[in-house]
């Protein structure tokens, strides 16, 4: 007997090969109907045989294309439409958007072969896609995920991609980014004047030969630029790092597969896969130390990733070392990712430029993860990442935008059952970044056609992003809400765990949050329930002499700390660090400590790890964020197992004292800095764990900034879970501010439900 059913599938069903997978399901087995894309996900309609139909069903999730994933299928009987045969429809546009994104993709292995085979009619070809690999979020301009409303639209597909395209049998049947060079995006090589120099295979050839001569390359890629440069070469690095005003911070590098990534850095069967994945992130893994120091600075990490592109697989393919592949932007300023302003500004860095004519309508950053141990930490998250949803096991009562942090600011929405995090956006102090925060707020509200009821930022009165919510909140009548940053910060372990009650000890370090006793937090512990918290430990403060200022100039944090314990006299120690200020601005330094001027207290762990760091004259000046702390992780040796003393004041301040009394000791014995380096990060695991035996609740979650710093993490779990412990750490999103949104919408949805 001939039945027909209504099906709908939601999940990651589009831009995935899932209408051409259902297309040819129907085919086997003599069905009729259609498909489609719609605001739901897929919809199918299907008619035939009863057995055949069953057939049908049963295999539909169990085959779907492996990128697809599915969360639910909801199967209805509905009256025969005797269709003839099946079709894929067009997609509709509805209401809210209830299927989830994809991520752009690496390029996959069948494409990968056919871009190195002569015989191919796309040998070679830097734009070569199928339903597997390719771009997506990042052309995405309206849904359904159709061609047309991709930036794809500008090129009509050719006769054969067109039939390659409709047919079935064809692995690039509805593959809607697919292209050939008849039909594709073009590459062009201009200099930096903005004068054609080359194009096609010889734009890619004198792009390889400059980078090949030190030569510093724009690279136009999938989600925006990239700054390229041979990695091997001290100074093509310090050529880079002077016109990119980038003093110290790491770079990453880009080597051809992964038998090359294996002579750089350490690397697990894990990490191999991590690296191969679709996803093709940039992984810090213990380095070798083989290439040059100013590569990294000497720190025992390298980033490093694989070619995720045809583009950039053709342009390391050749080479015989291993390149810089940053970031291309200026110091402090967003990614860039249209052709005009890419020339505009990089034209002082770099010497030529490899651009094409595929339209990004979003960018995105690298996503960067951090392996530390059996785990790993995600730093970044960007291209390969976003926009892939968090689901929630309730429903979000009313739809809630969360705008994140001031530093490595992300935006979250949060409705039905999940929440969107956006790709790391910046630094919001730079103007442009904001701009850019802005227009990103945007994009997702007219992307995902929601319409916030809420709106929730931080605690921080003069955060860029609280004080926008404030404006725009205001303007339109939408409530604004604000989570205090370190609650933020434990939420987003929790949100990521799916948990909604239960007592929990949360653990919340960081560099700077604001408190609600308006002090600087950093170094803070909570009793948390349900919604309800309680701060019941902290760090003892100290002053941060000059404020803001004390972040970069990590010297005055030493200063304070010694003024705390020693008073005047701390001016006479004999510490190298002390003799780098000058007479005049020690003696105003501390005379801001004493009279407590423009010194506001803080508890930040993050802080600490400047004042060890500056202790050990390992580091005055943080030239990006973290770099005093990376300098200690840097140093740590897993052999030492001793701490420091610490003592708990009041039963509420963690008192740094004895430990810091401990410091002055070791360095008068002349000890190692990589002995008082993982002393003091020993410390601070032992501090977490005698507090979390005090406070004796079983659940642990950590948090924060700090919570990247992988010897510590690992130091930390080792010893709570030897006393039994449970310990919940961010796993596929930041613990540092890049994650503050998603905790800010979760606890935000977590206190509409009550
Ligand atoms: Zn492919
Ligand atoms: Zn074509
Ligand atoms: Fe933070």
């Amino acid at each position: 007997m001939k039945k027909a059913y209504q099906i709908v599938v939601r999940g990651i069903v589009q831009g995935v090969g899932f209408r051409p997978y259902v297309f040819n399901l129907a085919k086997i087995y003599n069905l009729t109907g259609w498909v489609k894309n719609t605001q739901k996900g897929v919809e199918i309609r299907i008619e035939g045989e009863e057995e055949q139909l069953k057939k049908f069903i049963d295999l539909l999730p169990q085959r779907a294309p492996s990128h697809a994933k599915i969360f639910s299928l909801f199967i209805e009987e509905v009256p025969l439409s005797h269709f003839e045969h099946f079709v894929i429809l067009k997609g509709e546009r509805a209401n809210q958007v209830e299927f989830d994104l994809l991520p752009d993709l690496g390029i996959c292995e069948d494409c990968l072969r056919e871009l190195v085979d002569p015989t191919d009619r796309r040998f070679e070809y830097p734009f070569i896609t199928c339903t597997l690999c390719g771009p997506r979020f990042s052309v995405i301009e309206s849904l359904p995920y159709e061609r047309e409303n991709t930036t794809m639209k500008y090129f009509p597909l050719c006769e054969r991609c067109r039939e390659e395209y409709e047919n079935p049998e064809n692995r690039r049947f509805h593959a809607e980014t697919t292209a050939c060079p008849l039909c594709g995006p073009k590459i062009e090589l201009y200099n930096a004047q903005g004068i054609l120099v080359a194009e096609d295979r010889e734009a890619l050839f004198k792009a390889q030969k400059a980078i090949e001569e030190g030569k510093i390359l724009a690279l136009k890629g999938l989600t925006g630029f990239h700054l390229i440069a041979r990695a091997d070469d001290s100074l093509v690095i310090e050529i880079l790092r002077n016109r990119k005003l980038r003093k110290k911070k790491p770079f990453a590098v880009m080597v051809k597969n992964l038998s090359e990534a294996e002579k750089y850095v350490f690397l697990s069967e894990k990490d191999k896969e991590l690296l191969a994945a679709p996803m093709a992130p940039i992984l810090i893994l213990p380095s070798k130390g083989n290439l040059p120091y100013n590569l990294n600075e000497g720190l025992k990490e390298l980033g490093i990733f694989l070619p995720y592109t045809p583009l950039h697989y053709l342009l390391l393919k050749d080479l015989p070392f291993p390149i810089i592949c940053t970031s291309g932007n200026l110091s402090e300023e967003p990614l860039l990712f249209e052709n005009d302003e890419a020339f505009e500004k990089l034209s002082k860095i770099a010497d030529l430029f490899l651009v094409h004519d595929r339209p990004i309508k979003r960018p995105l950053d690298d996503s960067v993860i951090k392996k530390a141990g059996s785990f790993y930490i995600m730093v970044r998250r960007g291209r390969g990442y976003t926009p892939l949803p968090l689901h929630l096991s309730f429903e979000v009562s009313k739809p809630i935008l969360a705008v994140g942090a001031h530093e490595k600011n992300t935006i979250s929405l949060a409705y039905q059952n999940k929440i969107i995090v956006s790709q790391h956006i910046g630094d919001l102090d730079n103007e442009e970044v904001l701009a850019r925060f802005k227009k990103t707020i945007e994009d997702f509200l007219e992307l995902y056609n929601i319409n916030p009821l809420i709106i929730v930022a931080d605690y921080h009165p003069f955060y860029a992003s609280t004080k926008w919510a404030k404006q725009w909140g205001n303007e339109r009548g939408i409530p604004v809400v604000f989570v205090q940053h370190h609650i933020a910060h434990l939420y987003s372990v929790l949100a990521e765990e799916g948990i909604n009650e239960g007592e929990f000890l949360g653990i919340a370090w960081d560099g700077t949050g604001y408190g609600l006793d308006h002090t600087i937090w950093g170094g803070e512990f909570f009793y948390l329930n349900g919604t309800q918290y309680n701060r019941v430990y902290t760090f003892r403060p100290f002053k941060l002499l000059g404020g803001e200022r004390a972040i970069k100039d990590i010297r005055r944090t030493a200063l304070s700390i010694l003024l705390e314990i020693f008073g005047e006299e701390a001016l006479n120690l004999p510490l190298p660090f002390l003799k780098t200020f000058e007479e005049k601005e020690i003696l105003l330094l501390f005379k801001a400590w004493k009279e407590g001027i423009n010194s506001p207290l803080s508890s930040s762990v993050g802080r600490l790890f400047d004042a060890v760091s500056a202790l050990l004259a390992l580091c005055y000046n943080n030239t990006y964020s973290g770099e005093a702390a990376m300098r200690l992780e840097s140093l740590y040796s897993w052999d030492i197992k001793e701490n420091f003393e610490f003592e708990v004041l009041d039963n509420f301040y963690i008192d740094w004292e004895p430990m810091f009394k401990g410091i002055l000791e070791d360095l008068k014995k002349r000890k190692e800095p990589n002995i008082i380096a993982t002393k003091f990060i020993n410390t601070l695991a032992r501090v977490v764990q005698d507090i979390a035996v005090r406070v004796g609740l079983n659940s642990i979650c950590l948090s924060g900034g700090v919570m990247m710093n992988s010897p510590l993490v690992q130091r930390l779990e080792e010893l709570l879970t030897k006393k039994g412990f449970s310990v919940y750490k961010n796993k596929n999103f930041p613990p540092n501010d890049g994650g503050l949104s998603l905790g800010q919408a979760y606890f935000t949805a977590l206190s509409l439900r009550e």
